[in-house]
C-alpha cells in the first residue's frame, strides 16, 4: 500500500482515538526509524519510552524468535521458565520481592490498586478505603487507572469513576498529609511525572511519603512505568533517592516492544491471594523470554552507565537551548527523560522536525519531550540538535 492508502484506510478502519502524525513507519534499525517511502528518522520518542535498546537488536530478536518456535503461551495454570527467570531478575534489580506480570502498564496499575484495597481489607476488615493520587499524574486509561489520573480532561466524560480517590499536589508533603484519613490505604505517584510534563520528585518528598506511610500503615505505590527501567540512570527512579515503595509498577521498556508490564510488591504488601487476581496472557513464555533478555542486555550493554553519561550531556545541551531561546520557559529532566516547556504549543515544532528527519513528541501541549532509546550516543544528541535548533531559530 502507498503511504496515502495506509493513512486513508487507517482512518476508515481504526477507531479515531488518536490524531496520528502523517507517517507510516515500516522498520527500525538502532536509533533510526524508516517510513514506507524509505525516509529515515532519528528517533527521540522510542515508541513512548519503550524501545530502550534501539530497534532490531539481534540478541533480543533472536530470543523472541526462539521462544516463538518453542512455546508462546500456556496460561497461568502452569509454570513456565522464561517468566520465572524474568521475575527473578526483576526482583534482583528492584529490591522488591514478588512479581505479577500484566499485558500493559494500565493493568499493572489495576493490580497495584487491588493490592492496596486488599491489604486494607485485611488490615481492618472494612470496605470504603481511600487512595491518594497526585494532580497532573498519568496512570492509564482503564476505569481504575483513570480514577487515579489527575487530569480532568481525561476523567470528566467517564465519571463517577471509582470512589474514594483524593488528589494532592506533587512535591508537596503537607498537601498529601491533608488528604490522609483513617480510611487511606495507599498513596500512588510517579517518581518522575511523565505525561504530566516531566516533573521529577524531590528526594525530600519521597522520603517524607515513605515515613508517612510507615507511620500510618499506608502502602506506598510508585508508578515506574515510564521513569523506571533505567531511564533516569538507575534501574528504577526511586533508587536514586534510596526510597523503596511497597508496590511498584513497570511496563514500557520492560519488554522493549513486547506487550508486558508488571506490578512488584514487598512481602508485606503481597496481599492478593489465589482467586483475587489473574490474567490469561499475563507472563506468558513469549513476553517472559523478552523481558528476561531485556534485563540481561541492560547488563551486557552497560545501559545504566550510558544513560548517566549521555543523559548528562543531553541535559547540558538542553540547558543551553533554554538559555538561548526566550520561548523556552523551563528545562526539566534527569537521565534520558527530559522536557522543554515552551510559552506556546509545540505541535508545529514537532511537525517541522519530522519533515527534517527527527521524531520528537510532546507531554502536554507546551512541552517537548525527549525519551530516546537508552543506547543513544553523544553523537546522536548532536544530530538531534542539528535538526531541532534551526527549527527553533526560525520560530524565535
Ligand atoms: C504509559 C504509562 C502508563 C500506562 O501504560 P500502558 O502500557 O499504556 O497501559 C501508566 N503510567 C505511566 C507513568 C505511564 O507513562
Amino acid at each position: 500500500m502507498t503511504k496515502q492508502e495506509v493513512m486513508e484506510q487507517g482512518e476508515q478502519y481504526l477507531l479515531h482515538t488518536y490524531n496520528r502524525y502523517p507517517l507510516v513507519l515500516d522498520h527500525g534499525q538502532g536509533v533510526y526509524l524508516y517510513d514506507n517511502e524509505g525516509n529515515k528518522y532519528l528517533d527521540f520518542c522510542a515508541g513512548i519510552a519503550v524501545f530502550a535498546l534501539g530497534y532490531n537488536n539481534p540478541e533480543f530478536n533472536e530470543a523472541v524468535k526462539n521462544q516463538v518456535d518453542k512455546l508462546i503461551h500456556c496460561s497461568n495454570y502452569f509454570y513456565n521458565e522464561p517468566a520465572v527467570e524474568a521475575a527473578r531478575k526483576l526482583v534482583e534489580a528492584s529490591g522488591m520481592e514478588k512479581v505479577f506480570f500484566t499485558n500493559s502498564g494500565t493493568e499493572a496499575i489495576e493490580g497495584a490498586l487491588k493490592t492496596a484495597l486488599r491489604y486494607a481489607y485485611d488490615r481492618d476488615g472494612t470496605n470504603g478505603h481511600e487512595i491518594i493520587a497526585m494532580h497532573h499524574s498519568f496512570h492509564g486509561r482503564s476505569l481504575g487507572a483513570l480514577s487515579v489520573t489527575g487530569n480532568a480532561h481525561y476523567q470528566d466524560p467517564f465519571r463517577p469513576l471509582i470512589s474514594g480517590i483524593r488528589f494532592a499536589d506533587f512535591n508537596n508533603l503537607e498537601s498529601v498529609k491533608a488528604q490522609v484519613t483513617e480510611k487511606t490505604c495507599a498513596i500512588i505517584l510517579e517518581p518522575v511525572q511523565g505525561e504530566g510534563g516531566i516533573y521529577p520528585a524531590t528526594g525530600e518528598f519521597l522520603k517524607g511519603l515513605r515515613e508517612l506511610c510507615d507511620e500510618k500503615d499506608i502502602l506506598l505505590i510508585f508508578d515506574e512505568i515510564q521513569c523506571g527501567m533505567g531511564r533516569t540512570g538507575t534501574m528504577f527512579a526511586c533508587q536514586r533517592y534510596g526510597v523503596l515503595p511497597d508496590v511498584m509498577t513497570v511496563a514500557k521498556a520492560l519488554g522493549c516492544g513486547m506487550p508486558v508490564g508488571a506490578f512488584l510488591c514487598n512481602e508485606k504488601a503481597a496481599s492478593l491471594k489465589p482467586g483475587d487476581h489473574g490474567s490469561t496472557y499475563g507472563g506468558n513464555p513469549l513476553v517472559g523470554a523478552a523481558a528476561s533478555k531485556v534485563l540481561d542486555l541492560y547488563q551486557s550493554l552497560h545501559v545504566l552507565d550510558n544513560v548517566q553519561k549521555v543523559g548528562a550531556y543531553l541535559g547540558q545541551k538542553l540547558d543551553e537551548l533554554a538559555d538561548k531561546f526566550p520561548k523556552i520557559v523551563e528545562h526539566r529532566g534527569v537521565g534520558l527523560i527530559h522536557g522543554l516547556e515552551f510559552s506556546e504549543p509545540v505541535g508545529g515544532i514537532i511537525e517541522e522536525c519530522q519533515r527534517r528527519g527527527l521524531i520528537l513528541i510532546n507531554a502536554g501541549s507546551n512541552i517537548l519531550r525527549f525519551v530516546p532509546p537508552l543506547v543513544i550516543t553523544e553523537q546522536d544528541v548532536d544530530d538531534m540538535l542539528a535538526i531541532l535548533e534551526p527549527v527553533l531559530e526560525e520560530r524565535k
